[in-house]
C-alpha cells in the first residue's frame, strides 16, 4: 500500500464559515484522481465536517467505486458516548456502518484517546467491544488514534497489546515539542510493535503556508516541491510508519500530493537539517499553533469561533489591519469576540492540540478589539 491516506476532515467548502458545506462535486474530482493514481486509504470520523463526512465518504467514495478498491477508516466517537450505556455503543457502530454504506471496516479506530477519552474507553470497556466486531468480521484492523503523553501511550499499550496499530499526531514542527512529544509517542508505539499512522503530517495546514523565510529555505532544495511535500515526506520516511494521512481541500492538493507520494522518496540527511531549522524558525514566529480541528468549538457557551479567529490571528501575525479587523467582526457576528470568553475552559479539555485557549483568545481579543 502507498504511504499516502486521505484524511476526510478538510473536504473543500462552499461556505468557509460553515463546515458542513461540502463541495461534493470536487470531493468526487478529488477522490477519483486519489484512486486513479493508485492511493487506496480513506480516514473519516463521526465527527469531521459536523458529523457529515462519513456520509459524504459513502456518497463520493462507496457508492462510486468497487468496495475492493479502496480501505476505509473510521472512528469511535468516544467524547460523545461519555454519558452512554454498552448498547449505545454498539448502536453507535452500526449507525457508522450505515453512515458509511459498508458492511465492514478495513480500520477501525478508538477516537481521540487522551485522559478523558481513556476513561470513557474503560467504563464501556471499548476495546474488547472493537475485539469483538473484529471477530465477528465487521472489523479487519483495530487501533485508536492518541492525544496524550507518551507515558499515557505506554499504560495503554501495555493493557491493550491486543491493538492492530496506533495513529499519532507526527510532523517535523511537532517531533520535539514538549507538548505534543511526537518522537517520544513514536518511540513508545515501535517498542510495543505497533505499526503507526501518522495525522496533522502538515499541523492543520500550517505547514502548507510558512513563512517566506522558510520558503526560501526549502526553495534552496528544491525550487518545484511544495511546503506540504517536505512535511509528507518526513512524516512518511520514519520506518515504522505505514500511512499518512493528509486532511486534502482541493483537486491541485491531490494532485500535488500524489505526484511526489507516487514515487515517494525518504527524506535525505541534508533535508532533515533544512526542517529542523524551519521548525525553530515557526516555533519563534509567535503564531498560535491551532490546527483548526474544531473540537472546541461544540461545547463553548459564548459561541465563540475559537479556531477562525485563531486563523486570523495567524494570518495577520498579531498586527491587523482595518480589513482583517472587519474580517473579525464578520467572524464574530453568528457568536461571540473573543473578549467574551468566561474562563470556563471546556474547549481546553477538548483541544488534542492542548492549547491554552483563554490565554489565546486574550491576545487575540487584545490586538482585535482595543
Ligand atoms: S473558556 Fe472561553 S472559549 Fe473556552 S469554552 Fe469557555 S467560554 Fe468558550
Ligand atoms: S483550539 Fe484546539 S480544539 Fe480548537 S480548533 Fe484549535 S486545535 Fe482544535
Amino acid at each position: 500500500m502507498k504511504k499516502l491516506g486521505f484524511g476526510c476532515m478538510r473536504f473543500p467548502l462552499l461556505d468557509a464559515e460553515d463546515n458542513t458545506s461540502i463541495d461534493f462535486p470536487q470531493v468526487c474530482q478529488m477522490v477519483d484522481l486519489f484512486l486513479e493514481r493508485g492511493f487506496t486509504y480513506f480516514d473519516t470520523a463521526y465527527f469531521y465536517h459536523g458529523g457529515t463526512s462519513e456520509e459524504t465518504v459513502n456518497r463520493a467514495l462507496v457508492q462510486r467505486h468497487p468496495r475492493d478498491s479502496f480501505t476505509l477508516a473510521t472512528k469511535l466517537p468516544l467524547a460523545k458516548l461519555k454519558e452512554a450505556t454498552a448498547q449505545e455503543q454498539a448502536d453507535m457502530f452500526q449507525l457508522q456502518l450505515s453512515r458509511c454504506g459498508v458492511e465492514f471496516f478495513d480500520y477501525y479506530l478508538l477516537h481521540c484517546i487522551d485522559d478523558e477519552n481513556y476513561e470513557i474507553a474503560q467504563r464501556l470497556d471499548s476495546f474488547a467491544f472493537v475485539q469483538q466486531k473484529k471477530a465477528e468480521g465487521y472489523i479487519r484492523q483495530a487501533g485508536f488514534s492518541f492525544h496524550g503523553t507518551p507515558e499515557l501511550l505506554e499504560e495503554v499499550l501495555t493493557q491493550h497489546p491486543e491493538v492492530d496499530f496506533v495513529q499519532l499526531q507526527i510532523n517535523y514542527l511537532d517531533w520535539e515539542n514538549p507538548k505534543v512529544q511526537s518522537r517520544r509517542c513514536y518511540e513508545v508505539a515501535v517498542a510495543h510493535h505497533k505499526p503507526v499512522v501518522v495525522m496533522e503530517p502538515v499541523k492543520g495546514g500550517k505547514l502548507a503556508n510558512p513563512s517566506p523565510a522558510v520558503r526560501e529555505m526549502f526553495a534552496a532544495l528544491d525550487l518545484n516541491a511544495s511546503p506540504s511535500s517536505f512535511a509528507i515526506r518526513f512524516a512518511a520516511s520514519l520506518e515504522h510508519v505505514f500511512m499518512v494521512l493528509s486532511g486534502m481541500s482541493s483537486l491541485e492538493q491531490v494532485a500535488d500530493n500524489t505526484g511526489y507520494m507516487g514515487d515517494f522518496r525518504p527524506v535525505t540527511p541534508q533535508e532533515v537539517a533544512v526542517l529542523e531549522q524551519a521548525a525553530q524558525q515557526i516555533q519563534a514566529d509567535g503564531t498560535i499553533p491551532c490546527t483548526a480541528c474544531g473540537y472546541c468549538t461544540d461545547g463553548c457557551p459564548q459561541r465563540i469561533p475559537i479556531p477562525a479567529l485563531f486563523a486570523l490571528y495567524n494570518r495577520t501575525l498579531g498586527q491587523p489591519g482595518p480589513m482583517q479587523k472587519k474580517e473579525y467582526r464578520e467572524a464574530c457576528a453568528q457568536g461571540s469576540p473573543a473578549s467574551a470568553c468566561i474562563a470556563c475552559r471546556q474547549c481546553e479539555g477538548a483541544c488534542p492540540q492542548h492549547l491554552e485557549v483563554v490565554e489565546q483568545l486574550q491576545r487575540v481579543a487584545k490586538v482585535f478589539e482595543d
